[in-house]
This record gives structure tokens, sequence and C-alpha cells, in this order.
């Protein structure tokens, strides 16, 4: 995989003074369980999704792809879900940006090794998950052929099946950036080959090849005199 796609977020981010009174006066008002939808809280989260992204050079935290605002937008991540821990919710530690389909897929599922933890927990190991703050990328999940997600340890097969990195959208999305970007030289035709030699790896396999062949022949179309 890509270094940039391979991050590690160096640090937390640091409330300002105005995110800090924000986040008082959200915590302040009930009703409690819509504190994170609190319109006061604008500010705060333009301001860590803004430090977050770059931090993350624009790439998902769990699928690695790179989030453009047009047609897939980033979402304010709750490593440890909002519902099962409210008390973490403003943590900066427990914040890191995602595609909203990661988001959406990873929902309300359990992360932690020990459920019920006091205190928020620090360590890679308390995690059932690849934690971007804690984990290095590529050390759990290898991107075979760049393309498909193939978990190396329990932790990044855990980050597969909870953030469903096996659906097919990602591997055709993966395919025709690889096909675009090198057209005519039989990209295409060796994607299909590593994917039909790792059917595993995918759900819907029938549907990636011929998404992947449509584009084949989109390019053949465009690429002739
Ligand atoms: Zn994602």
């Amino acid at each position: 995989m890509e270094a940039k796609e391979d991050f590690l977020i160096p640090n937390f981010y640091s409330l300002t003074d105005e995110d800090k009174a924000a986040i008082q006066n959200a915590k302040s008002q009930p009703p409690k369980a819509d504190d994170w939808e609190n319109g006061g809280l604008s500010g705060f989260k333009r301001r860590f999704k803004k430090s977050l992204k770059r931090l993350q050079n624009s790439h998902c935290a769990y699928c690695r792809t790179k989030v453009w605002d047009a047609n897939n937008f980033f979402a304010i991540e709750h490593i440890v879900h909002k519902s099962d821990h409210p008390e973490w919710m403003f943590l900066p530690e427990n914040l890191c940006l995602s595609c909203s389909r990661c988001n959406s897929h990873k929902g309300t599922k359990n992360v932690l090794v020990k459920v019920g933890a006091t205190t928020y927990p620090n360590a890679s190991t308390d995690f059932l998950i690849v934690n971007p703050y804690y984990d290095k990328y590529s050390d759990h999940i290898e991107l075979v052929d760049g393309i498909l997600y193939k978990g190396l340890t329990p932790k990044g097969r855990k980050t597969i099946q909870i953030c469903k990195l096996s659906r097919y959208q990602l591997a055709s999305y993966r395919a025709q950036i690889n096909i675009a970007n090198h057209p005519g030289q039989g990209m295409g035709a060796r994607i299909l080959r590593n994917i039909i030699m790792n059917p595993t790896l995918v759900d819907d396999l029938k549907d990636l090849i011929e998404e992947i062949n449509d584009c084949i022949q989109e390019y053949k179309a465009n690429l002739r005199p």
C-alpha cells in the first residue's frame, strides 16, 4: 500500500478554549443523548475535521481510501461508540475520521477487548480493531494487489469484519482507479486474475467482476483512435 495510506495519526487533536466551552455547554443542556448533535458544536466539529483530515492525509481510518467531499464524506468517528460510553463522546483520543460507509458498517459494534472499562483505554492491545493512533495499518492488513483487504492478524481480520472492508464496492473503486492510472497496460486483466485467485477476500464476487469488466470495456472504447 502507498505510504500516504499507511499513516499512524501522530497526536490527538488539541481542544481549543472555544471547543472546551462549546462541549461544556452541550453537556449542560438536556437531552444528554443528543449531545453530539448539539448545534453549538459546529465550530468544534469543523476545526476537528480540518485538523484530522491533514493528519490522516485525507484518507479514511479504516478502509484507507481517499475521501472526496463530492461523492463520499468524512464522518467524525467515535472509535468506541458513544452509545456504549457517552462519557467518552468528546475525548479527542476516541475520535478520528472515517468515510461515511465504514462509519455506517461499524455502527455500534464493540471494539474493546475488555467491555466495561471505566477509564479510556490507551494501548493497542486494548482494541479489537486497528486503532489509527496506535496501530500501523500494514502490520495488520495487506492490500492484495492494492485492491483486496487481507487480514494478517486477528486485529486486521476483525477490522475487515466490523467495517465490512470486503464490500465489493470498495474493491471496485480501487480497481477502477488502478485501471484509469494505467491505460492500455493490461491492468484490468491482471486485476481480474488476482481477484479470481482470491475469491474469499471479497463479498459478491460476481458483481465485482461485472463492474471491472464494464470498466475495462469503457476504457477500451475511450482508447480507440
Ligand atoms: Zn472507509
